[in-house]
């Protein structure tokens, strides 16, 4: 824990929310502990800490683990937090396919749910299925609305941030500024948080691989290619909530027109459809083949399968080298490729970036694929709401 020194500008309140907030830092991320361990850990005096915990356990949110073990004398207790009495869910809007997730205050899933919507679905049907499915996944928990402390919704597509609503969300082309928050909050009267599926694939991907010092580049590659930029464990959300959307930068000004109106961004050369399509084109397919078994054709000497990709590749690392460049963040996570790190697909886009990267970093670059887990998507809206709820208050700090 940082030494900060708390402004005098900051209100009596706010500070005592800070200090809450560093007790409960401290026992999510270290596990339970002591008083003695925390008043260590957060500097803040004992009566101070005592009294916050009384606080924190009167809400649900700490409870008692028992005792410590000792080595004689008298056995201090132990603080975690409360896994049974507070929890949020997530829902992945990828649509057509629809994932819901409810996970505990420690980040633990409870409960996860598919279900799936059709294009020919109009938007009242849509919204009854999503209201449907976190009403019943309430009531099998034998939960009420006291207990959830937040709804995470993930959209593809883009997001106003200010307004808590999608802007517009993928494949569904006639609902731009889709008020989901307000719909939702009138059925449910908790915190609802509108977000891009990116930015909460990343929260879910960074709650799985506890990466050290918390700073990456998140690829979601789904039907398109999103991204994420975490830095030392907190995501960058951009002035609409929108940042790093790398799918529709411009890698070639002549290249294919892309379903966004433009001509040569990076998803005309590298998403999961671009490679399936140029595959199919290349070797004469009447019909599209799926954009794994490539990748495992490309192992299998199929030429076709390594031209394909190599090209995506190639296009994919020089994007990601520029955000590289521009981030001074050295770790990429590619979300939702199932391969293994020395597939030649994922080494022919760390070599890329490396390549393009040559002049400006001496540590090398990381690609780390992640694999698919569709359960995981919602999980990372569902951590995002929780994410909120212990959400550090916005203090003027100085160091
Ligand atoms: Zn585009």
């Amino acid at each position: 824990v940082e030494d900060y020194r708390v402004k005098a500008s900051n209100n009596m309140l706010t500070i005592k929310s800070a200090n809450a907030y560093l007790i409960l830092d401290a026992i999510r991320r270290s596990g339970p502990m002591t008083i003695d361990q925390m008043t260590r850990l957060t500097r803040l005096s004992r009566p101070t800490v005592l009294q916050i915990l009384e606080d924190l356990s009167e809400r649900g949110v700490v409870c008692c683990a028992g005792p410590a073990e000792s080595s004689g004398g008298r056995q201090p207790m132990l603080y975690q937090i409360d896994t049974t009495k507070h929890f949020a869910i997530g829902v992945d809007f990828e649509f057509p396919p629809m994932r819901l997730a409810v996970i505990d205050l420690q980040g633990n899933v409870r409960l996860s749910k598919t279900w799936d919507c059709s294009y020919s679905m109009d938007k009242e049907t849509i919204i009854e299925r999503l209201v449907e499915a976190i009403r019943a996944s309430v009531l099998s928990m034998n939960l009420t609305l006291d207990n959830i402390v937040g709804i995470g919704l993930g959209i593809p597509g883009t997001i106003n941030l200010h307004e808590n609503r999608p802007d517009i969300i993928s494949r569904i082309p006639q609902w731009n500024r889709a008020p989901l928050s307000e719909i939702l909050t009138k059925e449910f009267p908790v915190p609802v948080h509108v977000r891009n599926d990116a930015h909460l694939m990343a929260m879910g991907a960074y709650n799985d691989l506890a990466l050290n010092d918390g700073q990456f580049l998140f690829i979601a590659y789904r039907t398109g290619i999103g991204m994420a930029i975490v830095r030392k464990g907190r995501l960058m959300e951009g002035e609409y909530g929108n940042a790093g959307y790398i799918g529709h930068t411009t890698v070639d000004i002549n290249g294919d027109f892309c379903p966004c109106g433009q001509r040569g961004c990076l998803e005309t050369f590298s998403s999961k459809r671009a490679v399936e399509h140029k595959y199919a084109l290349l070797s004469n397919l009447d019909q599209k083949i799926g954009f794994d078994e490539i990748l495992r054709l490309a192992d299998h000497q199929d030429k076709n399968a390594a031209l394909v990709l190599a090209d995506a590749a190639t296009y994919f690392g020089i994007a990601l080298a520029n955000a590289v460049k521009m981030l001074d963040i050295s770790t990429v996570i590619i979300g939702d490729l199932d391969c293994e790190k020395d597939q030649v697909f994922v080494r022919t886009i760390e070599e890329t970036i490396n390549k393009y990267c040559a002049s400006y970093a001496i540590n090398p670059v990381q690609v780390i694929p992640w694999p698919t887990d569709e359960r995981r998507n919602a999980t990372g809206a569902a951590i995002y709401a929780l994410e909120k709820f212990f959400d550090q208050p916005r203090l003027r700090l100085s160091v």
